[in-house]
């Protein structure tokens, strides 16, 4: 559980407070000591301290360092003094996570080099849970010999090297005298020797030997995408080290059906022209063999594109986080050209609402007739992708001929 509650107590809030009352008690007190209402310097002070709380606790990431490690588990995320993020992150994952293999200052022992493996995960595996083994090939210290590498009293400090595994020399390249330093050729780096007949058996003197490994990797429901899972000081053994963690990353394949949004999921449904102007019922394959049958009310009408939500139909949360919500996405599909006769036109016209009434025109103004055609392809393919996605610089109008840019 929680180390530090300081953050929990600015919010006023438990420890084991669910996201919705974190977001509740942020607001009522973010309220209250805004610079707006209060301008003392103590409650500018306050205001600073509660967002900060919020930040920390409304994310989960966040959250569970904190809740792990306290304060000094955000110090590089929060800009204040302390530990910088890098060191943090070496101290508590080693390096290594990131390729990173640079160098820090030392403190007691040595931490080995984690192991990072990448799990791709299905949104259906991730929407229920899962178990999955995985095999991981480790260095282990040799049970045999303990870690020394032959029998008791076997092992001697290199005399050459004093132990350190290596050797200054001096060289002279030309007019100057170089230091450099080299690896000891008599104990090859290791700093002691092993007579060969005294060598463990077990490990060839090595003092660790290679083995595989069975984890069980617990997907939690609810999981997600880069999210972490740890397993604490299993990575590869060594004498006098203690051994970097095998940590799982998450990457959540991308699925056909749904997209995701933290714990919401939207997906797109296709009805018919008659479904969305009179209702009745369309289906959703859900991620865990269910279907979910969804009444589209008479008179409800569905515009084309229109979002409908359903709640409770997301991504369950992960541990304390609340379940998000469904989002249906409307493609309503119209029928094809000339699909009906020109008297169920009329028939239908008289059933729909009147069309829209025809703009006044303005005196001093003429009518103008002009033609509807179809879309060159280019044009279409280029405004039919999403209007987010359309540049200025790259519309098709751009040195192609037949469009021209009427300007003002
Ligand atoms: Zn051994
Ligand atoms: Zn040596």
């Amino acid at each position: 559980m929680a180390v530090e509650t300081r953050l929990y107590d600015l919010l006023e809030i438990s420890p084991t407070a669910q996201l919705t009352e974190i977001k509740k008690a942020y607001r009522k007190l973010a309220l209250k000591y805004h610079p707006d209402k209060n301008s003392d310097a103590e409650s500018t002070e306050k205001f600073k301290e509660i967002s900060h709380a919020y930040e920390i606790l409304s994310d989960q990431d966040k959250r569970e360092r904190y809740d792990r490690f306290g304060e000094a588990g955000l110090s590089g995320d929060a800009g204040e003094g302390g530990m910088s993020a890098e060191d943090l992150f070496s101290q508590f994952f080693g390096a290594g996570v990131f390729g990173g293999g640079h160098s820090r200052a030392n403190h007691g022992p040595r931490k080995g080099r984690d192991m990072s493996h990448t799990l791709k995960v299905n949104l259906e595996e991730l929407y229920s849970g899962k178990t999955t083994k995985i095999q991981v090939t480790r260095a282990v210290i040799c049970k045999k010999c303990d870690g020394k590498g032959g029998k008791e009293g076997a092992v001697r400090t290199c005399g050459t090297c004093g132990g350190s595994g290596s050797r200054i020399i001096t060289r002279q390249i030309g007019p100057m005298l170089q230091q450099i330093q080299q690896q000891c050729h008599v104990c090859r780096g290791a700093g002691e020797i092993i007579n060969e007949r005294d060598k463990c058996r077990e490990c060839n003197g090595d003092k660790v030997i290679t083995e595989r490994k069975q984890l069980d990797v617990v997907i939690e429901p609810g999981m997600r995408d880069g999210q972490r899972i740890v397993f604490e000081r299993e990575s590869d053994q060594a004498p006098n080290t203690i051994p970097g963690d095998i940590v799982i990353i998450i990457e959540e394949k991308p699925h056909p059906r749904f997209k995701r949004r933290e714990n919401d999921l939207i997906t797109e449904v296709k009805i018919n022209l008659v479904t969305a102007l009179t209702g009745g019922t369309f289906h959703v394959e859900h991620l865990n063999k269910r279907v979910l049958a969804v009444d589209i009310i008479p008179g409800e009408v569905i515009s084309h594109q229109e979002m409908k939500s359903i709640t409770g139909q997301g991504m369950p949360g992960y541990r304390h986080e609340p379940t998000g919500s469904l989002y249906v996405k409307f493609d309503v599909v119209f029928p094809q050209s000339n699909w009906t006769s020109p008297e169920n036109m009329e028939k239908l016209a008289a059933l729909l609402p009147p069309p829209i009434a025809l703009p006044s025109v303005p005196s001093g103004y003429s009518v103008e007739e002009v033609v509807l055609s179809d879309m060159d392809p280019r044009a279409r393919s280029f405004y039919s992708k999403n209007p987010d996605d359309m540049d200025e610089d790259d519309g098709p109008h751009r040195g192609g001929p037949g469009v021209q840019c009427a300007q003002q």
